[in-house]
């Protein structure tokens, strides 16, 4: 690995931009073929990778597979079978009066060298949902995994590499890394990351000319209506705060609950965050611990109350549930990344979708209720790229489904069809197999002007019927014309 960061990411993109156009030039069902390979390769080290993750980010063993590995397959495969069909080349529209004899053809071509820079809350599904789609399309792709796990990264790479070759490569380090990855002139960077962080990243691709997708933070918000199914919408909503320690962009930070219901619904979301408690592992970094116990402690110097949970510097953070927070506290505006939650109440459906709506993250919401009308109007009104009714945030395992923001969360697109259209770039191809000259080229005279305006006639007139009449005056007119 090399110390200075500008050589390694010089390197890394040198490896990479060697191998893509042999790589881009295979058909992509050969890639395919390729992929499904690489895909069982990882599966294969599938107990090493998990425990791997484990130690990096000591997550459970259940989350590292059900979150991480599971994901790593359904990927592969779905790329792999629908992938080359949304990059067959599209027929383009051509009309055949005003053209005639051409047939015009929009292909997907690979952007190049993708970097893909990465956080380490997910430290395999997230740069996977880029690296597959890049991929397939002809891309290669450049990996700079977070510091924080390293070897989960490099050991990604490693088995890509044993069966593409460098068409992935690595770049090690931390912000620095990233940073000169940036400078070494990729062709498009996927860029999943803090906010901070993402429009650090954007303006040093404004600056180079590098298209970049950035998906940042969130502060995601469970609306519970007072129709919903109690129980089960306590064992959600917890999981949705709860799920890798709270260390997640779509992680629930905000619960919106209906006044009407408070009384019986709270108590079974506590109830739940306490039992699930055991399964809760320690913030992955100190640095992040810090930041939640800021925003706790700050909640509660400002009159806000614990209705679980108590800050302890010698325990491992446990669920903590917050009321009373102020709207202007950074526990009810910043991102906290940790088992925290703040709840408020809402006396009807505008006043809770007020609430969550009272944000300037956009990534994901839900809508708990047992109505699908009024759960559906509700859903319609919230500011996010996602929104779940009955669930919070699983689909991101879903990889034909689009995994995006809006606000400060970012407008990139990972996963589903959507995520190839950045990856790729359409490229135009027109065959002309008319042998005659056209009509609108040197000399310009009196004929192409009376045949200019036949044709705004026509598009004035509208409607078939009208169509067919300006159809049979062009035709005249340039009978006469050709006297
Ligand atoms: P981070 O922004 O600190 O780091 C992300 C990556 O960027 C790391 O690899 C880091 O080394 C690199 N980096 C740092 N400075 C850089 C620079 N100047 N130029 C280029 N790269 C640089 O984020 P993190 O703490 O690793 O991850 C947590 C954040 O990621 C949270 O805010 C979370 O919400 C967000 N996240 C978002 C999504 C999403 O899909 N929207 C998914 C997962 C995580």
């Amino acid at each position: 690995m090399s110390t200075d960061p500008a050589a390694g990411a010089t390197a890394a993109m040198l490896r990479a931009r060697a191998a893509q156009p042999a790589w881009a030039a295979l058909p992509v069902a050969e890639r395919a073929h390729k992929m499904r390979a690489a895909g069982l390769a990882i599966l294969q080290r599938a107990e090493e990778l998990a425990q791997l993750i484990v130690t990096e980010t000591q997550k459970p063993l259940a989350e590292a597979y059900s979150s991480e590995v599971l994901g790593v397959g359904d990927l592969f495969a779905y790329w792999c079978k629908h992938g080359p069909s949304q990059l067959a080349p599209r027929k383009g529209l051509v009309p055949a009066l005003e053209m005639p004899g051409k047939k015009a053809f929009v292909q997907r071509v690979p952007r190049g060298v993708v970097a893909c820079i990465s956080p380490w809350n997910y430290p395999i599904s997230l740069p996977m949902r880029t690296i597959v789609p890049a991929l397939l399309a002809g891309n290669a792709v450049v990996l700079k995994p977070s510091e924080v796990t390293p070897r989960t990264g490099a050991r990604l790479v490693q088995a890509l590499q044993a069966c593409l070759g460098d068409v992935v490569t690595l770049v090690e380090g931390d912000g620095a890394a990233g940073a000169a990855l940036v400078q070494a002139d990729p062709d498009l960077v996927v860029f999943t990351g803090s906010t901070r962080t993402g429009r650090k990243v954007a303006v040093a691709c404004a600056e180079r000319g590098i298209p970049c997708e950035l998906e940042l933070g969130g502060k995601d918000c469970a609306i519970v209506l007072d129709d919903c199914a109690v129980d089960r919408t306590a064992m959600g909503v917890a999981w949705g705060i709860l799920t890798n320690a709270g260390q997640n962009c779509s992680g629930i930070e905000r619960v919106a609950v209906h006044q009407g219901i408070a009384h019986v619904f709270v108590p079974k979301l506590v109830a739940a965050l306490e039992r699930a408690a055991r399964d809760v592992p320690e913030l992955v970094t100190p640095a992040q611990r810090a930041i939640v116990e800021r925003h706790v402690q700050d909640a509660l110097n400002r009159g806000a109350a614990l209705l679980t949970g108590r800050l302890d510097a010698d325990r491992a953070l446990p669920p903590l549930l917050l009321t009373r927070v102020p709207a202007d506290a950074a526990a009810w505006c910043d991102e906290s990344f940790g088992p925290v939650a703040v709840l408020a109440q809402g006396g009807d459906d505008a006043e809770l979708l007020a609430l969550a709506t009272d944000s300037r993250y956009g990534l994901g919401a839900s809508v708990w209720s047992a109505n699908a009308t009024r759960a559906h109007a509700v859903a319609n009104q919230v500011r996010s790229g996602m929104v779940w009714i009955n669930n919070h945030s699983f689909s991101g395992a879903l990889p034909d489904l689009p995994w995006t923001g809006m606000g400060d969360s970012g407008t990139g697109v990972t996963n589903s069809p959507d995520a190839l259209a950045h990856m790729t770039r359409p490229r135009l191809v027109v065959h002309d197999t008319n042998t005659k000259p056209e009509p609108w080229w040197y000399p310009y005279g009196d004929k192409l002007v009376a045949l200019m305006r036949v044709l705004v006639a026509r598009q004035q007139a509208g409607g078939i019927g009208a169509t067919i009449k300006t159809l049979r005056a062009l035709n005249a007119r340039m009978a006469e014309l050709s006297k």
